[in-house]
């Protein structure tokens, strides 16, 4: 079976069943919108994934860079797909058309997202980096470097970076050297190194803005004096014609293990002393601005956990529905019984469910949030826009940090079931893997988004946007209480909700007693329980649509016909599919979750106090 990237009909569960995106777009605000433009949206982005990315993807992976001349040309394979994604328009979905954008909602533009960036990771980034830095710019630029930059980089004719990091500026974005330094016609030179920027030098763009933090003369110290400043690669003219190469030189690209296709520079600015670069935004305020894209990008690369999990899911199942081996457990001693495929196999039928649940969980978690973006925009009142902001906030580690390390076990468990032949290059499963592990270090590794989470988050407006975020989870667990057979699964949530909000205060409380370390020590293993309540409250919602619908197709039979009318009819199956799982992750994760939760409230000082000597090394 070919590769489908993501599973249309599940998509469609979560954009029109559960979240109710037809009445959503009922709203004046998308007039020019209905389920008929909707579909033939997805549609088209599910064609051109399906024919024009994925099969760059593996080609991409072997042919790799190149790298001559402080150049980057990319896998030749790439110029085609590219071509298409400008002339798709699919880079700027979300914004208004009078700027070049579709006017979609959010919703949407993710849908089409996990196709297109799911089909290919080093190809999807292209796009991905070029309209975070296209965003920030409209958001804090001038009329006149709207003018310069930001439809060409929303039309995708030149890319879009983010430069942030320094050999000793990493995590502490705040240590970084690099200097700006005001010239007379109001530009600034730039000058100092920067590593591990993806797409900073190719051949796909005939230009590439960089967004690049820097510190001016004399600015304080930390990131209180850092500043964001455009610095195009090639200079662009107040006319808009393009000028000189701007003194920025790609001077290495990485080795690495996965994304082969994906450049990740080494860049050094005003090597000849001569760098121009335009500040964006205000002077010492351009981590706010930065914020912005970061904050975009740790949603973006969350999304990407679950693109990882679509595609691993959907080639181990179809793997484990072909391949043959071994006899069923009920025939274990009958050696004349025929083998039976991989998916007959309870152990392998564990791992199946291990992913889809979580799978369906993070793809009704990341298009809740996308559609939270949409509420924002719909809300009608301020106080109600800030509830829409505040949740994405509180969420947004937690769709960082957890959709990435769930993401890349989903390739564990895939290859786990292809058997040695996952572990080769023969197969796919090895190059996800390898392409999935760097979602959790950058965008602020996942250890950063636990503490952002346990440090900012959780105490945000006195807790409130805690107790807001179990209010919504309660209202779920209200409704599965009416309906015969989720019941228990109900009660078994509301437990657990209650005990994580006990655990909650609990962390929050020591995080700001003199025992602080010990509460940042358990910042992860609390994200983690976090997200899996998170999947929890998905599972039993998609449970809440499925379940009544379930009941009309199948009404009151049981036993054998039962499961032969769940057989004969594809709705059912797929209804049936989602009561299951939430019962499994309910019944058979949950009460882990609920482990982790006794391992966090018992805060215990090893972490801490063991001596470093005793860490051996
Ligand atoms: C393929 C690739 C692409 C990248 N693309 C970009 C890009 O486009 N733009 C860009 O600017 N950067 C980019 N990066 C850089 C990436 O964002 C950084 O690697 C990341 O921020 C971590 O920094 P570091 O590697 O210096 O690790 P470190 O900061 O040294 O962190 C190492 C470990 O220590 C932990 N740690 C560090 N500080 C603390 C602390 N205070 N408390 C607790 N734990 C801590 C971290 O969580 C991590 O586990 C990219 C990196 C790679 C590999």
């Amino acid at each position: 079976m070919a590769q489908q990237i993501a599973d249309r009909r599940d998509v469609d569960f979560v954009l029109y069943e559960q979240l109710d995106l037809e009445e959503m777009i009922k709203n004046k605000h998308y007039s020019d919108i209905n389920k008929k433009t909707v579909d033939m949206i997805i549609t088209e982005a599910r064609n051109f994934a399906i024919k024009e990315i994925l099969p760059v993807n593996e080609e991409g992976d072997k042919v790799g860079l190149k790298f001559e001349n402080n150049q980057v040309t990319v896998p030749e394979c790439f110029h085609r797909p590219y071509k298409l994604l400008k002339e798709g328009e699919w880079i700027a979905m979300t914004e208004d058309p009078e700027i070049g954008g579709q006017g979609l909602p959010h919703m949407v533009a993710q849908v089409a997202a996990e196709y297109i960036v799911g089909a290919d990771f080093s190809f999807g980034a292209f796009g991905f980096a070029t309209h975070g830095a296209a965003k920030m710019i409209e958001i804090f630029g001038t009329e006149k470097q709207k003018e310069l930059y930001m439809g060409r980089m929303y039309s995708g004719d030149w890319g879009g970076t983010m430069v942030l990091t320094e050999a000793e500026a990493g995590s502490d974005v705040g240590a970084l050297t690099t200097m700006a330094v005001k010239n007379d016609d109001g530009t600034y030179s730039i000058s100092g190194n920067k590593i591990f920027i993806t797409n900073a030098e190719h051949n796909l763009t005939e230009n590439i803005v960089h967004p690049v933090l820097a510190r001016i003369e004399g600015a304080p110290t930390g990131s209180k004096g850092i500043s964001l400043f455009i610095v195009p690669k090639l200079w662009v003219n107040d006319d808009g014609s393009l000028g000189e190469p701007n003194d920025v030189v790609c001077t290495g690209i990485e080795e690495k293990i996965g994304l082969h296709a994906s450049p990740t520079c080494q860049l050094a600015f005003g090597g000849k002393g001569q760098c121009r670069g335009v500040l964006l935004g205000e002077e010492n305020k351009g981590m706010r601005v930065m914020f912005h894209m970061m904050n975009e990008a740790r949603l973006g690369v969350g999304a990407l956990g679950l693109f990882n999990a679509s595609c691993a899911y959907l080639y181990a199942v179809n793997y484990a529905k072909e391949r043959i081996q071994g006899r069923d457990l009920m025939d274990m001693f009958n050696k004349e019984a025929p083998s039976v495929s991989l998916i007959r196999h309870p152990d392998v039928r564990r791992m199946l469910l291990w992913m889809k649940s979580h799978l369906d969980g993070m793809r009704s978690f990341v298009y809740y949030v996308a559609q939270l973006f949409d509420k924002e925009i719909l809300a009608e009142t301020e106080e109600e826009k800030a509830q829409y902001t505040d949740l994405i906030e509180i969420l947004t580690p937690v769709i960082k940090s957890y959709c990435t390390d769930r993401g890349f076990e989903a390739t564990v468990q895939a290859m786990q079931i292809y058997g040695g032949y996952g572990y080769t290059a023969d197969y796919p499963i090895e190059q996800l893997m390898r392409d999935s592990k760097i979602n959790s270090i950058y965008e602020g590794t996942n250890g950063t988004q636990a503490m952002d989470l346990l440090g900012r988050k959780l105490g945000m407006k006195k807790g409130m946007v805690f107790m807001t975020l179990l209010g919504e989870i309660q209202k779920v667990i209200a409704k599965a209480k009416e309906i015969k057979g989720l019941e228990g699964l109900a009660k078994k949530l509301e437990e657990a909700i209650g005990r994580f909000g006990e655990v909650a205060m609990h962390l929050g409380k020591t995080a700001m007693s003199p025992d602080v370390k010990s509460a940042f020590a358990l910042a992860s293993p609390f994200l983690e329980v976090t997200g899996d309540i998170v999947m929890a409250w998905m599972l039993l919602w998609r449970a809440v649509v499925a379940a009544p619908k379930l009941d009309k197709l199948i009404g009151d039979a049981d036993g054998e016909e039962r499961i032969e009318k769940i057989e004969k009819n594809k709705n059912a199956a797929f209804y049936e599919g989602q009561v299951r799982t939430a019962e499994y992750f309910i019944t058979s994760i949950l009460p882990v979750t609920l482990g982790k939760m006794n391992a966090v409230e018992a805060t215990n000082s090893a972490v801490v106090e063991m001596p470093e000597a005793s860490f051996g090394g």
